[in-house]
């Protein structure tokens, strides 16, 4: 018979394990991003350093980069019914999952700079979301839902008077009861049906009042919702068309008599990516709901939570950037090949800084998009978010997906291994291009901006203006972009270099008036505001700046 082994390491053991970094884990997210410390003195947020600090270190450590992997790795699982054939329709989560969530919402990242205004609320709570989005992807869309869901949630005194509360709690319970039975409550939105999602106005579901109609009143819902995540929600804002047109619900999970309402769950999809949150689809019959606003209103109450929702979206490509360039520079510095560290080698340095480069602009743009909440009733700020979020959410998604498979490569085979984060970021990067408005949807809210809403255009000029001449190729991009804002009405076909372009000039900007590497930003616009754009990442000019930017960027466990 065979001896198994001398050594007593078993069969395999044949070699030492040499040339292979450390997992980076227990380090403090806040602490090692110069960059979103800037954003946060620059947007009146520095009152929640400390805060920042306590959940940078908390997500930084391996406890919850793990709770992150596992509720990846076990995704959620539908019970239709319970063992003696009753109905349940409940999703079952990893324990992993909930500690996530609970974190979340102990932070405020749902509900707070609605529950506590103040100057820098929305800034602190993106730098929150953009910090915990590194960890784990799933639990944030119902946060995000959450948060953009308050403003419709506060038209109406009946439903808010119930549920903002509830809302507003930083306790997270995530328990299957009657909302008066809770001491914290989350929000979904259920808009998307089989026959169309971009056009919710061919919403089939309809609502019919259960006794007088109106604004406030009870109704009954029929149909069906395509798209359903986090159907654990204890309620959801759902379209239905009543009389009036397609009209705004809040959908409770339980009936105010303490029975379920009923919403009953089809199935999950299996979905690329985005493995912790469950993704459903529903069938509404006879389905208690409260109408926000007035009838025929819904169309324009859920505009006003997408542009929040979208806002998030930009924050999301950002943090999934961020972490992607982070495991790049982490991994190629203790790595070698051919005699020398990969930081060290040209090739390779041109990579990593250019996505650095691309994370930092795309930081500083998600931020200030975030921040102008924060002057929320002020008509600038209004009219600058206008297209600067179409058009950021267009581009900062779409880049996000080249931008963490590029981060991938430079772990070479072990990137593409699912033990290793890049490969859940690259799965995650195409969700948020898709949902809260595709890409051709966000080209056309852009012109249709531009066509109805001339005040921002003048806003985004006005803001733009700002970094003129401090940078030549800047100043010829901008004026090229003016040429184009006095002509929306021919631009459908090219829309999409247009809308690129504004968010070029966008990230731009952020470089220019707010990046403390001045040759960093200068790099920026030219490699990105030239010739036909940007292209794959790794094409920089030669210039001694490289290995500065990559040293700057390094987080050190
Ligand atoms: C993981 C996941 C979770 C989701 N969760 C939810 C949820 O909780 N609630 C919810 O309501 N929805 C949810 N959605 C649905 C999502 O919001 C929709 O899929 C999205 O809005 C697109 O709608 P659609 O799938 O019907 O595609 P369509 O509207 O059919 O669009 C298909 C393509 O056509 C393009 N397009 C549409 N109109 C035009 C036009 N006029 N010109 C040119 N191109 C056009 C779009 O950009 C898109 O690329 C989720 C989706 C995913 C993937």
């Amino acid at each position: 018979m065979q001896k198994l082994s001398s050594n007593g390491l078993g069969l395999h053991a044949t070699h030492k394990i040499e040339n292979q970094p450390s997992i980076l884990e227990n380090y403090n997210i806040y602490d090692s991003d110069k960059v979103l410390a800037d954003c946060i003195q620059k947007s009146n947020a520095e009152w929640a350093s400390d805060q920042l600090q306590k959940l940078g270190s908390v997500l930084g450590s391996s406890e919850f980069i793990e709770h992150g992997n596992l509720a990846n790795n076990n995704k959620p699982i539908f019970h239709s019914h319970d063992r003696h054939g009753h109905r349940i329709d409940q999703v079952e989560y990893h324990p992993s999952y909930h500690q996530l969530f609970k974190l979340t919402v102990a932070n405020g990242i749902h509900s707070d700079p609605w529950a506590n205004p103040k100057s820098g609320a929305h800034a602190a709570r993106a730098a929150k979301l953009f910090m915990t989005y590194q960890v784990d992807q799933g639990h944030i869309c119902p946060t995000t839902m959450t948060y953009g869901c308050v403003p419709a949630i506060s038209r109406q005194k009946e439903v808010a008077d119930t549920w903002l509360p509830k809302i507003f709690s930083n306790e997270y319970d995530g328990s299957f009861r009657p909302i008066a039975e809770k001491s914290g409550a989350t929000v979904g939105m259920a808009m998307t049906e089989k026959q169309g999602g971009s056009d919710v106005r061919s919403n089939t579901s309809t609502a019919s009042p259960i006794s007088t109609s109106g604004a406030g009143k009870d109704y009954l819902i029929n149909g069906h919702k395509w798209f359903c995540s986090a159907p654990m929600s204890d309620a959801f804002l759902m379209l239905a068309n009543t009389d009036g047109g397609p009209s705004c619900f809040l959908v409770p999970r339980w009936l105010p008599s303490g029975e379920k309402n009923n919403i009953f769950i089809q199935r999950l999809k299996n979905k690329l990516g985005d493995h912790s949150n469950a993704s459903s689809e529903i069938e509404l019959r006879d389905t208690f709901g409260t109408l926000i606003g007035d009838e025929g209103r819904g169309v324009s109450i859920i505009i006003e939570m997408a542009s929040l929702t979208r806002v998030d979206c930009c924050l999301a490509a950002a943090s999934l950037m961020r972490q992607g360039a982070v495991q790049a520079l982490h991994y190629t510095s203790q790595r070698s090949a051919f005699g020398a560290l990969l930081t060290e080698q040209p090739i390779m340095q041109k990579v990593l800084a250019d996505l650095i480069l691309e994370s930092e602009a795309s930081t500083r743009l998600a931020i200030r998009l975030a921040s102008s909440y924060d002057a929320l009733d002020d008509p600038f700020e209004t009219s600058f978010r206008r297209i600067a979020t179409a058009a950021s959410k267009y581009w900062l998604t779409k880049r996000s997906i080249q931008h963490t498979a590029e981060a991938m490569e430079t772990l070479g085979g072990i990137g593409y291994v699912e033990e290793s984060i890049l490969a859940r970021l690259y799965r995650q990067a195409p969700v948020n291009s898709i949902w809260e408005g595709s890409g051709n949807v966000m080209c056309l809210d852009v012109l249709r901006a531009m066509q109805k809403e001339p005040d921002s255009i003048e806003a985004l000029v006005s803001e733009l203006s700002k970094s003129s001449g401090m940078n030549k190729h800047y100043d010829k991009a901008f004026e090229e972009l003016k040429k184009g804002l006095l002509k929306p009405a021919l631009l459908l076909s090219n829309a999409r270099v247009f809308v690129e372009e504004t968010a070029l000039l966008l990230q731009s900007h952020m470089m220019l008036g707010q990046s403390e590497d001045k040759s960093g930003a200068e790099l920026f616009c030219q490699t990105r505001l030239t010739g036909s754009g940007p292209s794959t990442f790794g094409r920089l000019p030669d210039c001694s700046h490289l290995e500065g930017l990559i040293q700057r960027a390094r987080v050190q466990p």
